[in-house]
């Protein structure tokens, strides 16, 4: 039986996972900032970690999931002078659709899922520590920074020089404050009409880096773990968490896990882009478990380059895999067990390869389908117990009751229609026998349950306002 060995970012090499404390991980993902409804580049961290967290779940792993909530950042005031909405507003309804998001595509709740305005407490607290011990600096103006060249293990993650390295991007007007250009903010002084918290250096609010260490140490402790990401996030953001953790004394990360990005024409989304390939808009066309198949179907080091036809082959693909399930349910009058083959494990504990993975579903699906053919049910069984298996890892298990709502909304809605039409027709026969009052009874019976027909030149058509009386 193979062990679990996972890449780590920063010795650029794939070693053996072995975990602080015998039976128990600690990971921390970096969330989102709530600032514009979630498109797919933004979720694929999300089902990238939940098929690792799930993989070390099934190793015998309790897992401690960590997953924050940017809700304070200069993207979300902007947004909320834009959208003309208190801050809080447009952060709680991003932060919504978000968890709708994650929903939708079976995404494990995270253990604790902080916000970061929410723990501005232990953020002053790591800045008196690091004050203290030297490493940041207040000048006065009511900002807060990191002294970068202080510390000897920074751009370690990322292997830059700071020599080459330009200045910080949150230079702003306030740079020459900074000792040296390359210094990070902790903490902002507040601006005129932004929100502010009070802090023994004036009222601000935090830089985007703080919370990430504060919040680390809250849920996971001095040292935990993985710490994970999108591949963008390496550079500022987790060299700036690594060096405000370490100045502080802790040892934060063990390992550090990126996922690739989903690319358009080989490039990382873009925000333009993005609106056709938001969550919600792709729940149009295919359910929640074909676009997380979809999306964790790459290795989550490899780019997914995304388009329309890719997405719908996959959900193609993923029906047929569904469909061998479904005959098996059919055949042997019962639903599969859950187990866990030798081939899905290796692949898997070779650093999460899932399209290795999925050449072990194929095998399994092959025989399972030639084992209908040949009437063979116990060979039935076991090719359906190992799929079912494998997707349940891959949190694609279409007996999970996580879709039981979203799934087969499509034999749903073939079904209504067919069931109205069974009504339209009862009303077109009393019309023509003139029987209005049967006519009009169907007609207010439908509006009831929020059916709205509406008589056009093809016949007539139906809709649902949601306003149903029941
Ligand atoms: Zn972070």
């Amino acid at each position: 039986m193979s062990s679990l060995s996972l890449y780590d970012t920063l010795t650029r090499t794939t070693a053996a996972f072995v975990s602080i404390k015998e039976g128990e991980v600690g990971i921390y993902l970096c969330g989102a900032t709530v600032q514009a409804p979630p498109h797919i580049g933004h979720v694929r961290s999300g089902v990238n970690f939940d098929i690792l967290r799930r993989w070390l779940s099934h190793s015998g792993y309790n897992v401690t999931f960590i997953r924050n909530v940017t809700d304070i950042d200069d993207k979300i005031l902007h947004k909320a002078v834009h959208e003309e909405l208190p801050w809080w507003a447009v952060a709680m309804k991003y932060e919504r659709e978000f968890s709708e998001a994650y929903a939708a595509l079976n995404v494990l709740a995270p253990t604790y899922e902080p916000r970061a305005t929410g723990h501005i407490t232990q953020m002053i607290g790591l800045m008196q520590i690091l004050i203290e011990k030297g490493a940041a600096y207040a000048p006065g103006n009511g900002d807060v920074y990191l002294e970068v060249r202080k510390l000897s293990s920074y751009l370690t993650l990322s292997r830059q020089k700071l020599d080459d390295l330009q200045p910080a991007a949150d230079a702003e007007a306030t740079s020459s404050e900074k000792k040296d250009p390359r210094d990070f903010a902790l903490w902002k002084a507040a601006k005129p009409g932004d929100p502010s918290w009070p802090t023994p250096w004036g009222p601000g609010r935090p830089g985007w880096h703080l919370e990430c260490s504060a919040m680390a140490h809250q849920y996971l402790g001095e040292t935990f773990d993985i710490h994970g990401g999108g591949l963008d996030l390496i550079f500022p953001h987790h060299e700036n968490e690594i060096a405000q953790s370490e100045a502080a004394g802790y040892g934060f990360a063990q390992r550090w896990m990126h996922n690739a990005w989903v690319t358009t024409s080989g490039e990382k989304m873009s925000k333009s882009l993005g609106n056709s390939l938001q969550v919600h808009e792709l729940l149009k066309s295919v359910r929640g478990i074909e676009l997380r198949w979809y999306l964790g179907s790459a290795h989550y080091r490899s780019m997914l380059e995304f388009s329309h036809e890719a997405l719908a082959e996959s959900a193609t693909a993923f029906k047929r895999i569904e469909g061998f399930l479904n005959r098996s349910v059919e055949i042997l009058s019962v639903v599969p067990t859950p187990v866990i083959n030798e081939a899905f494990t290796d692949a898997m504990n070779d650093d999460l390869a899932v399209p290795t993975a999925l050449a072990s579903i194929s095998e399994s699906l092959k025989v399972g389908n030639n084992a209908i053919t040949a009437g063979d049910k116990a060979v039935i069984a076991q090719a359906a117990n190992e799929i079912r298996g494998a997707l349940s890892i891959l949190g694609c298990d279409p007996f999970d009751p996580a879709y039981a709502t979203s799934g087969n909304s499509d034999e749903l809605v073939a079904a209504l229609d067919g069931v109205i039409a069974l009504a339209l027709e009862q009303r077109t026969a009393a019309r023509e026998r003139r029987d209005f009052a049967a006519s009009d009874s169907i007609r207010d019976g439908l509006a009831s349950l929020g059916i709205i027909i509406e008589d056009t030149a093809q016949g007539p058509r139906w809709s649902i306002t949601g306003n149903g009386s029941r």
